[in-house]
């Protein structure tokens, strides 16, 4: 890629700096609106090459790609671990995941297929999938070697180009990948990263030769993205922001539920699209399930990222520190209590390192900002209800509908909240579960389409009607004389 530092209206560097050390990891130009341009380009070139390989070709590619993100997944969680603090054991188990995930769409290659229409005699109607062309694919921080695997593979697989803007927190491993999928015989320019801010992502969201955009990310950027792909009529997929409920009953387990939720919320520090941040616990065991939770976030092990031992690292960057802590201060302000958290771990040697200890609000009222708003840290709401009425009402009581989760043992009550609540997932007595061939979408405010699961292939594909007159004899006409 050409670079145009000098130029006047060359974009800011990207800075990279370590959540751990406060040191710089890298600084990277960010790509320039002509160098945005290019790449559409040059992706439509690549994508026509991908396309006219067979399915059996194109499948070899992912599953060698799989291969060589397997090989490499100490390097690229090392390449997380220092941009955003993700620690190395969730960093190792991600790019696993990814390496899964190739191997999932290595399979599908030769599975998008049309259907044959019941038509009238003398008359031939079928259908043919096709890929759109190229897709621009923007994503966050929170997972960045997985996102990046995760989120192009669909159009990938589905036989599109993809054009990766990663957060300008983390862009490493996406760039790391790209060359990995060049190793694996990916065609030039098919997968290409363009390393910047916002602006990039905005630019590739309303480019005219991006046919369509898979977005995960921030509700308020989310809106931005989904206007500006309207205006050319893209197909988007939205996977945004949550608040997600738990709701605990009495018949449930409760040391599973006091694992499964400290894990649900503290998993990478809080900073998981689908962390299970509103607990809603009946009131009848409240006190008592809190001391569990109180006991177990004691135990957790907060500290460097890179030491395997770890099991929680620090945020992300300073902005979202201070962000985390305006939500505790203002949940205290409202009247709520921090029972425990609520600032830095004490037990940390030195004060280098974004750390937020494991942090659990109790007395927390539906209308606080900390109940409404996705807080993106290591922080649990805790609420009481009395009735499974009033437990479907409080969970649903939110402009998000990602993900839920639902501890008892009762088999009919789960079903029964699985029905009435309000977003894309339930869980039953399970923290999150994510797989590449179940669907992950978000209801509400929390998203629009789905990146997993066959789904996904209606994200990426386009269906074209083919009929043909096979019929012999003159062409049936509605205008007799003509
Ligand atoms: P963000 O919305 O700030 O940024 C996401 C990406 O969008 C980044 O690459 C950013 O540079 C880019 N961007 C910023 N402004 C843009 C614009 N105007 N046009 C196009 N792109 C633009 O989100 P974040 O802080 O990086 O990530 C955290 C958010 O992501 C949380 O809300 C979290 O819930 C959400 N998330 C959702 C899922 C999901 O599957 N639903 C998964 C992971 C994260």
């Amino acid at each position: 890629m050409t670079t145009t530092l000098d130029a006047p209206t060359a974009p800011a560097d990207v800075v990279v700096i370590s959540p751990t050390t406060g040191e710089t990891v890298a600084t990277l130009p960010s790509a320039t609106p002509a160098e945005v341009d290019e790449a559409v380009e040059r992706a439509r070139a690549a994508q026509r090459e991908w396309w006219s390989m067979t399915s059996d070709a194109r499948s070899r590619v992912l599953w060698r790609w799989s291969e060589l993100l397997d090989a490499h997944a100490e390097e690229l969680a090392t390449l997380d671990a220092r941009c955003t603090g993700k620690v190395i054991r969730d960093g190792l188990s991600e790019v696993r995941t990814a390496a899964r995930y190739a191997r999932y769409w290595a399979g599908q290659t030769d599975k998008l297929f049309g259907d044959q229409l019941a038509d009238v005699p003398g008359r031939l109607s079928y259908t043919i999938r096709e890929p759109l062309g190229v897709f621009g694919v923007i994503i966050p921080w929170n997972a960045p070697s997985l996102g990046s695997v995760s989120r192009t593979l669909p159009p990938l697989g589905c036989g599109n180009a993809v054009i990766v803007k990663p957060s300008e927190f983390s862009p490493l491993s996406a760039l790391r990948n790209a060359e990995l999928a060049r190793e694996a015989g990916f065609p030039e320019n098919l997968y290409q990263v363009l390393v910047g801010a916002g602006e990039v992502g905005a630019q590739l969201s309303g480019h005219p030769g991006v046919d369509g955009i898979s977005f995960t990310g921030s509700v308020t950027t989310g809106r931005k993205v989904n206007i500006a792909a309207a205006e050319g009529f893209k197909r988007t997929t939205l996977e945004l922001g949550g608040k997600s409920p738990v709701v605990v009953f009495p018949d449930a387990d409760l040391d599973d539920a006091a694992l499964g939720i400290l894990i649900g919320i503290l998993m990478n520090a809080g900073q998981i699209c689908a962390a299970n941040s509103r607990l809603l616990v009946h009131e009848s065991i409240a006190d008592e399930f809190v001391e569990r939770l109180l006991e177990r976030a004691q135990r957790v092990k907060v500290g460097d990222p890179l030491d395997p031992e770890t099991q929680v690292g620090p945020v992300v960057c300073q902005r979202q520190y201070d962000k985390v802590m305006d939500f505790i201060a203002s949940a205290e302000a409202e009247g709520a209590t921090v029972a425990v958290g609520g600032g830095r771990p004490v037990h940390l040697a030195d004060d280098r390192g974004l750390y937020i200890a494991p942090t659990i609000i109790t007395n927390v009222q539906p209308d606080m900002h900390v109940s409404r708003e996705e807080v993106f840290g290591p922080v649990l709401g805790v609420s009481t209800f009395s009735t499974e009425e009033e437990a479907v009402a409080l969970a649903n009581d939110s402009e998000f509908g990602l993900s839920s989760y639902v501890w008892t043992s009762d088999a009919a009550r789960l079903h029964r909240m699985a029905e009435l609540i309000e977003a894309g997932v339930v869980h039953g007595n399970t923290y999150l579960v994510m797989d590449v061939q179940l669907p992950f979408g978000g209801f509400k405010s929390s998203g629009v389409s789905n990146a997993f699961g066959n789904e996904a292939i209606e994200a990426c594909t386009q269906v074209k009607r083919i009929t043909l007159r096979t019929g012999q004899g003159p062409l049936p006409s509605p205008w007799p004389g003509v």
